[in-house]
């Protein structure tokens, strides 16, 4: 078996802080096609964004086409004189790889790469159907010139994909817990209360904003719902409001407010634009001038459904952990978003408890056992 740890320590070495590649895919690409692999790189931009190199490869020309999907680029270290280990370096120290992506996600990319090696070398180097890899450096910042770019020049070559296992950090506590099996959605806007500006001593003058604020935002906290089968309730979190100002005997001419909505399966994002709008009017009357800003959103709300995929995958992990992993679909938004307009995705990978903090690190253990979890869903999936 290739040593996943080893090639999580590589990986960790490369510094590609979003969007630079630091070597990572350059690295992959070496040990990809020396076991066979066909590996194209593609780089995508569009103006105002940085170009991003991404990798995608293929080992075998049949269906099934089984994809592992991931990112190599990382979030910054932050204080590097905080870490005790350098967040660079790869350093096992005790029972722990550390460095920043040990979790998210170099250490599960490493972990699958080192289960399709072995894979192939146990079968003459050829698959029953196809293993394809689509690693993106795109994925911690703007998400615009990685995955769902890659999806798409996948797809004009031809490209199709039966299914998919994305390794980011989806256990909770340990090892097996957690698959993520959808996500919800996310929208962003700002609310807008237009008043009339002046002198806060005649108040009968003016017509102050921040009442009409105030009273919005009391009434657009209201539970959006109770959840459904696969999703705790939608809710909606006000996250700034600004008035901007800075005179102290001035009522200001408006205010604002920004949200975000996180959204289960019991909503699109026209019909929670029309639900918020709804409440608003019912809570404003014809008393507060208000408007509303929706920023375009990517993220959309999808459920993987259980199938067979499903039960392959659970009962590869609780054949090497011994537990039933639960199906969630908990956490912020992640690229399965894009990959399941293109195929089922399931989400697995190590647990996610130290990612994006200082001494983020993976036991290697963990590191171990998800490779041959990884090892036996191929099994099971080329056998099926
Ligand atoms: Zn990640």
């Amino acid at each position: 078996m290739p040593d996943p740890v080893a090639i999580a320590r590589d990986l960790i070495q490369c510094r590609s802080i979003t969007p630079v590649e630091g070597g990572a895919l350059a690295y992959l690409q070496t040990l990809l096609s020396r076991a066979g692999f066909e590996v194209h790189r593609a780089i995508f931009a569009e103006p105002g964004t940085a170009p991003v190199d991404n990798l995608y490869a293929r080992a075998g020309a049949s269906r099934p086409n089984l994809l592992f999907a991931g990112h190599t680029d990382v979030v910054p270290p932050g204080n590097e004189a905080a870490w005790s280990h350098p967040p660079f370096a790869g350093e096992v120290a005790g029972d722990r790889l550390y460095g920043r992506g040990a979790v998210d996600m170099k250490g599960g990319i490493a972990c699958f790469v080192a289960a399709a090696l072995d894979y192939l070398a146990a079968n003459g180097g050829r698959p029953k159907g196809s293993i394809s890899l689509l690693i993106t450096g795109d994925e911690e910042s703007v998400a615009l010139n990685g995955t769902i770019k890659l999806l798409k020049w996948a797809a004009e070559r031809g490209e199709t994909f039966d299914h998919c296992i994305l390794g980011e950090p989806s256990n909770v506590e340990v090892l097996g817990d957690t698959i993520k099996a959808g996500r919800r959605g996310s929208l962003n806007g700002t609310l807008i209360v237009a008043g009339r500006q002046g002198h806060v001593a005649y108040p009968e003058r003016a017509d102050n904003p921040i009442r009409g604020l105030v009273t919005l935002i009391a009434a657009l906290q209201a539970p959006l719902d109770e959840g459904s089968e696969h999703f705790t309730p939608s809710h909606l979190e006000f996250t700034s409001v600004d008035v901007g100002n800075t005179t102290v005997n001035l009522i200001p001419g408006e205010a604002r407010a920004r949200f975000n909505i996180r959204y289960n399966d019991r909503h699109s994002q026209a019909g929670l634009k029309t639900l918020v709008e709804r409440r608003a009017r019912a809570a404003a009357g014809d008393r507060v001038h208000y408007s509303f800003d929706w920023q375009p959103s990517n993220a959309d709300v999808f459920v993987t459904k259980p199938s067979s995929f499903t039960g392959l995958a659970v009962a590869a992990i609780a054949e090497i952990t011994g537990r039933e992993p639960k199906l969630s679909t908990s956490g912020g938004t992640s690229d399965a978003r894009f990959i399941k307009d293109y195929c089922p995705v399931l989400e697995f990978g190590l647990v996610g408890q130290t990612m994006h903090a200082v001494d983020e690190s993976a036991p290697v253990q963990d590191l171990i056992t998800l490779t041959a979890i990884y090892r036996r869903i191929i099994e099971k999936y080329f056998a099926g």
